[in-house]
């Protein structure tokens, strides 16, 4: 496993992490869980996502409990969750980005993670309601509190993100470190066109979610599929409808055959080709199954296969590089 700077702020973290969204709490159970973090802890995982929304609560509670359970000490590993679309509850004082939910959502995501800080906080989507600057103050102390050690947004903008910037200058507070955008072969322009400049100004890091598309790119939903995929699931039927069509049949079929080609899985390849992205701080990865994670581990290794000539063939399989603006 690979180490890389988490934006410009020192932290190391693995090239690839892991997290609980629709699993933990809810798709499998909890001893699948535990063995899912087990694995990725011993290949060198170090951060593990939650956030307040998975499973309404339970997906921190089952992180809680296994970690609680180990003897990983807990300067060994990075423990996130995020704010932003509460725990379940739906009045409007249990969810945005005003103080009162930042800081109780937080108090309760260490709750319910029996932890006594956390690592990465996140603003889950940016809070049309809320003036940025209750936001940033709110997180800034809650940093001054110990509570969480650096915060980040997911996305956001690279507008919303400069703004908060721009009032953490001003009032010489601490502003995010990292955003956690899609980014995967299907969806590529904020990583690689929106975010552009904001590496270089303010350093910002990324830890990006869903390297797979929800498991599409691995070739799984060619033919039968079994009913327990992800994209079978009822409440994820729009995703279904945006991602199971023909034109990307077409490109998983000739990926698929790249692959083979280089001696690697179409899901490997799909995880290497987010890890060659230099502005990647890490690709949390999913995983249903101890299959499939010990199949995408292997990407921190396989990822040298990726060469110029690879990137410029699945350019080409793709057809979906995003313009950059002309100055
Ligand atoms: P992926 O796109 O990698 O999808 C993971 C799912 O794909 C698995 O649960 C499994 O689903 C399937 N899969 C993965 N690998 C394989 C394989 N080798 N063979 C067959 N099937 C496979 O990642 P996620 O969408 O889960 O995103 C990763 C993490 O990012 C989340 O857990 C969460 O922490 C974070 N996230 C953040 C968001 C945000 O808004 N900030 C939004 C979404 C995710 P199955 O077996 O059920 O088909």
């Amino acid at each position: 496993m690979e180490y890389r700077r988490l934006g410009k702020s020192g932290l190391q973290v693995s090239e690839l992490s892991f997290g609980s969204w629709i699993t933990f709490g809810n798709q499998i159970g909890d001893n699948t869980s535990e063995k899912l973090m087990d694995m990725a802890y011993e290949a060198g995982v170090n951060f593990f996502d939650n956030a307040e929304i998975y499973a309404n609560g339970a997906s921190e509670k089952v992180m809680g409990d296994i970690l609680s359970k180990k003897s990983w000490s807990r300067d060994s590993y990075i423990l996130s969750s995020k704010v932003f679309f509460g725990a379940g509850g739906k009045l409007p004082t249990q969810r945005g980005l005003h103080r009162k939910h930042i800081v109780e959502a937080c108090e309760q995501a260490m709750k319910r993670m029996k932890v006594d800080y956390l690592d990465l906080y996140f603003c889950h989507r940016p809070d049309k309601e809320t003036p940025i600057t209750e936001t940033v103050w709110s997180m800034h102390n809650l940093i001054q509190q110990g509570k969480i050690l650096y915060w980040g947004t997911s996305e956001w903008s690279a507008q919303e993100i400069m703004e908060a910037h721009m009032v953490a200058e001003r009032y010489n507070l601490i502003g995010p470190t990292m955003e956690q955008p899609q980014y995967n072969m299907l969806v590529r322009r904020k990583v690689e066109v929106e975010f552009s400049q904001v590496y270089r100004t303010v350093g910002l890091g990324t830890t990006i979610w869903s390297p797979l598309a929800s498991g599409f790119l691995t070739g799984k939903y060619k033919g039968k599929h079994a009913k327990d995929f992800r994209l079978k699931r009822e409440e994820l039927g729009w995703l279904a409808e945006i991602l199971l069509v023909e034109e990307n049949f077409n490109k998983i079929d000739k990926l698929d055959a790249l692959a083979k080609n280089l001696g690697m899985s179409l899901p490997q390849l799909g995880v290497s080709w987010c890890l060659k992205n230099k502005n990647v701080s890490t690709v949390i990865l999913g995983a249903s199954k101890e299959y499939q994670l010990e199949e995408n581990l292997k990407a921190s290794e396989l990822k040298t296969k990726i060469n110029t000539q690879v990137l410029e063939e699945i350019e080409l399989i793709l057809d979906n590089k995003p313009n950059q603006p002309q100055f």
